[in-house]
């Protein structure tokens, strides 16, 4: 026991007693991996079988223990490292209070192998439910090889808890990912059931982030650095033009610990507005280095929520550091920067306010402009978070407008933002060349909306909403009837997914295959579309299959009625992708009528409205001098 101290701490010890610490096989690995981050581990190896439940093995070539120590670490409030919880962040060592290994013993079997550098042989103990099975000498190599198996063994509620092997492993994946780009000089490595998930050789950072994500970020990524007296923030962002519909490269750190902050994301966001097409979300991987006495540790049992004594300040400085490295790789040749606010960001004192430096874009400027223009229709007209003043007033066709007495309010370019408002309806003052007039029923709008009039006034069909319903309904029925029908691809698309995305997608391949899909697994986090839904419209699959698995994801902790109405609703607001396309006539009589013939008409599978009816009231109000 000779360098273990003891902290007495009756709050931890009843989290340990209640489980809390070890949530699902991921919290393992996380443990330990910090553990031997600590032990100046150069290597670290982590094994797994069935997403960790039946095994969880973290090899590392750190200094290792005594045989006093290997037998001490598994008791409570056994620590060799500084104790406060206030220290987290100051200190350097991962672990803080000693709870994590006598919380792995008391809810597994644990085998224990270490042997520190000069001694000649090694230590072997065994725990399992806390209780010490039996040490004896080993011959082992230098370092320490923790074996976990058989998780909960004893909590048959929480192994029952448990998720599938895929949303386990996904987890697992995380936890991995977030110290292995934090430690770009250790080597990392993940098996998970013999098969090797990732290699990482050390390296930079550059050369980490491509190991994980793959050699193809090296081409996105953007190096962020700014310095001020506050935080240091570096790191990579990644491209506007790359940026996914689905989330899993979005990563903070503070002092080299992974955390979570909703409020900086919104910041990062900030800086891409009006660049990216729209519910995309650009890759970052962010690091900020500041003064521990000036963060606020929650006490979350994850240890990844935190706050900045000076969120409002940093916030700032974070939005204009990615703004100025977006403009700096002269991605967006129209950004013009005013150079003094850029080149030194401010030098804060705590006391004094943020100016954040002007920057001056050109709401004309689109990256999206030449190679897809579907974007740039969707930037316009985008559903969500499109700032207002984002609309290119100049934009707007000067002729076809009534020149006078046009009310204040009523011009176009104020509302745009919020084309699912029915105040969005000047639209209809747009010159005849963007209408179509197909038969004399149905009006068609920007690809985006169908109107008809109806008895009470104007009905108003958002089509891409409709088509999500349509296609649900009709996925739900082939499920159902167990007749799917596919439309088989002449060229199958073979697509490269992240590690925690490929388990997604092969978590949701069987029900997918119920609904019409044919996608098969191709091995090394690949996967070959061979068909999809005979409803469904092709081309654009990769996005598709990205908004799929992003809501897949999202739907996860939704309490929905069962496995298949989750793919499908994934699925169908996936497929409706890119269904603002131009309707003819019978078209539109088509999506109206299969609308109508749905189980519920009015409301996307997610709830969000698809049919509204703009009354004779509100029209003859508009009229009202
Ligand atoms: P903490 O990390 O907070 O100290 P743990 O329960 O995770 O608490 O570990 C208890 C102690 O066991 C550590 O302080 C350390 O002395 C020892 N230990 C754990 N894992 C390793 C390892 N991989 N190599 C060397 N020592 C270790
Ligand atoms: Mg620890």
């Amino acid at each position: 026991m000779s360098d273990l101290i003891h902290v007495l701490n009756d709050a931890v010890a009843n989290q340990i007693a209640a489980g809390e610490v070890i949530q699902r096989p991921a919290s393992v690995v996380k443990e330990l991996m910090e553990n031997a981050v600590d032990a100046g581990a150069t290597a670290i190896t982590v094994v797994v079988k069935d997403a960790g439940k039946s095994l969880i093995q973290v090899v590392d070539n750190g200094q290792g223990m005594s045989p006093g120590d290997a037998r001490v670490c598994f008791e409570r409030h056994a620590t060799s490292k500084i104790s406060a919880a206030e220290d987290l962040f100051a200190i350097q060592t991962m672990g803080f209070r000693g709870e994590a290994l006598a919380s792995v013993a008391a809810v597994a079997e644990v085998t224990l192998k270490t042997r520190r550098k000069g001694d000649e042989v090694g230590t072997q103990v065994r725990v399992s439910g806390s209780k010490i099975q039996s040490q004896e000498p080993v011959s082992t190599p230098e370092g320490t090889n923790f074996m976990v198996k058989n998780l909960f063994f004893n909590v048959p509620a929480r192994r029952k808890f448990l998720k599938s092997d895929q949303t386990e492993l996904r987890h697992i994946i995380n936890e991995f990912n977030h110290v292995a780009l934090t430690r770009q000089e250790i080597e990392c490595n993940l098996i998970h059931n013999d098969t090797d998930i990732f290699r990482l050789r050390p390296g930079n950072l550059r050369q980490r982030i491509t190991g994980v994500f793959g050699k193809a970020a090296n081409a996105y990524l953007l190096p962020l650095k700014t310095e001020t007296s506050l935080v240091s923030i570096t790191g990579y962002i990644g491209k506007p033009e790359h940026a996914r519909k689905t989330y899993g490269e979005q990563f903070f750190f503070v002092n080299n610990r992974y955390i979570r902050h909703p409020y900086f994301h919104k910041a990062v966001m900030g800086a891409y507005a009006q660049i990216l097409a729209p519910d995309h979300i650009p890759a970052y991987f962010i690091f900020f280095e500041t003064d521990p006495s000036r963060i606020d540790v929650n006490r979350h049992p994850s240890k990844t929520e935190i706050k900045f004594e000076e969120e409002k300040a940093i916030w700032q400085i974070l939005l204009s550091s990615v703004k100025e490295a977006i403009g700096r790789n002269s991605l967006s040749p129209s950004l013009d920067f005013d150079k003094e606010g850029i080149i030194d960001i401010p030098v804060l004192s705590r006391e004094q306010e943020v100016r954040p430096p002007q920057i001056e874009t050109n709401p004309d400027y689109n990256p999206f402009e030449e190679e897809q223009v579907y974007r740039r229709e969707k930037i316009r007209f985008g559903e969500k978070g499109f700032p207002e003043k984002g609309f290119p007033e100049k934009g707007f066709p000067e002729k076809g407008f009534p020149e006078k007495g046009f009310p204040e309010k009523g011009y176009p370019g104020k509302d745009y933002g919020k084309a699912d408002r029915l105040e969005g309806w000047e639209k209809l003052f747009e010159p005849a060349e963007t209408l179509a007039f197909p038969g004399n029923k149905y009006l068609h709008i920007k690809n985006k909306y169908v109107l008809s009039p109806v008895k009470s006034g104007l009905m108003v069909i958002d089509q891409r909403r409709a088509r999500e319903r349509i296609l649900y309904d009709r996925m739900i029925d082939a499920a159902e009837r167990h007749r799917p029908v596919a439309q088989q691809s002449m060229f199958p698309e073979t697509i490269r997914l992240n590690a925690a995305d490929y388990q997604v997608c092969l978590e949701m391949m069987d029900q997918l295959e119920k609904l019409g899909f044919d996608i098969r697994d191709f091995g090394n986090q690949s996967i070959v579309i061979h068909g999809i839904p005979a409803d469904m419209d092709p081309g654009r699959t990769e996005e598709k299959l990205e908004w799929m698995i992003e809501q897949y994801k999202n739907l996860q902790d939704e309490p929905v009625t069962g496995e298949v109405e989750r793919i499908a609703r994934a699925a169908s607001a996936a497929a409706a992708i890119g269904y603002g396309k131009t309707l003819t006539g019978i078209e539109m009589q088509e999506l109206v009528d299969q609308l109508f013939a749905c189980s519920n008409p009015n409301y996307t599978p997610s709830g969000k409205p698809i049919v509204k009816i703009l009354e004779m009231e509100e029209l003859d109000k508009l009229f009202k001098a």
